[in-house]
């Protein structure tokens, strides 16, 4: 890849899990891109940014070798990547700018249903599956386990049954993969979601302005995708039992309304989702048009 040093570089997965997420977070903060599918770099349309889209497995190592500047990836390939860097001796460091919500996931240690097992010390001597060695190692050394590892790159799920191991160790989100290949999850070793990080080398000031400007942003869109807008009319006598009702509203907005003495308009940003059964206990109360709407953007 020609750096351009002007550019912000930042490297997202090309396809897979966490591409459609990455992408619409950094649209949702305001970087335009058009992709051609085929391309590994897009252009921002709107910013000095460029977009390096990879395989995942790249994306640790690419910001640890300063080649982009900012990358989003999941923390299960980040700190497998670390681990072998540092048993590789090579350069391991980055900057965690954020947690993103979304990617989430844990890297588990599954065994057959039919295999008994009562706890940690039956993996001794087993042979684990996994594609990733360097977390399963050292979740083994941690708990004092010695079992040996097979590495496999991809079906790691079949590997028991196809015998090639007793047990594996990938990544779960519903446990429908699993489950499917009758296999039950034994012991959580590392729970995951996507990350952003930055190369740990200086940056020039104009492209640390960007990550200045992006990291609010990013806060804003975060926060706004657990905040929820909730507008009611509610009966004044029971305004503070309503109120009490709303998650994280303390200070909400109370407004007349035209022509009604009774009867007042309650607009509040909460912070929390309202449950049917909340609104149930709001219309018991006395209150009528409960709007819970999604919300956008937030700032300050
Ligand atoms: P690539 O071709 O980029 O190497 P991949 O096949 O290694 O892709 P994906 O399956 O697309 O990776 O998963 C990417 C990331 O998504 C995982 O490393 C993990 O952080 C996250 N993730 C979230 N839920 C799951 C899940 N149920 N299974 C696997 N990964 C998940
Ligand atoms: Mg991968």
């Amino acid at each position: 890849v020609q750096q351009n040093s002007s550019r912000l570089t930042i490297a997202i997965q090309k396809s897979g899990r966490l591409s459609q997420a990455s992408l619409a977070l950094l649209e949702a903060c305001g970087f335009r891109f058009s992709l051609h599918e085929a391309k590994l770099l897009a252009h921002c349309q709107n910013q000095p940014v460029d977009l390096l889209r990879v395989r995942d497995d790249d994306i640790p190592g690419l910001v640890m070798d300063g080649v982009v500047d900012l990358g989003l990836v999941g923390e299960n390939v980040l700190e497998e990547v670390r681990l072998k860097r540092l048993a590789t001796q090579l350069e391991a460091k980055f900057k965690l700018l954020r947690s993103l919500d979304y990617g989430q996931c844990r890297l588990a240690i599954a065994l057959p249903k039919e295999v008994p097992y009562q706890g940690i010390q039956d993996l001794v001597g087993k042979r684990i599956a996994t594609t990733y060695p360097y977390l399963l190692q050292n979740y083994l050394q941690r708990v004092g386990v010695a079992a040996n590892t097979a590495v496999l790159t991809g079906s790691v799920e079949v590997a028991p049954r196809a015998g090639l191991a007793d047990a594996i160790c990938d990544l779960v989100s519903t446990g429908a993969t699993l489950e499917a290949n009758g296999l039950v999850e034994r012991e959580v070793i590392f729970r995951s979601q996507a990350q952003l990080i930055q190369r740990t080398t200086p940056l020039s000031s104009a492209k640390q302005s960007i990550i200045d400007q992006l990291l609010p942003r990013i806060d804003g869109v975060q926060q706004a995708r657990e905040s929820k807008y909730i507008m009611l009319h509610a009966p004044i006598a029971a305004l503070e039992q309503v109120i009490a009702l709303l998650p994280g509203a303390e200070q909400p907005t109370v407004l007349p309304l035209n022509q009604r003495q009774d009867i007042a308009a309650i607009h509040v940003v909460s912070t929390e989702n309202l449950f049917w059964e909340t609104m149930e206990q709001l219309k018991n109360l006395g209150c009528s048009s409960i709007l819970v709407m999604p919300i956008e953007k937030m700032m300050g």
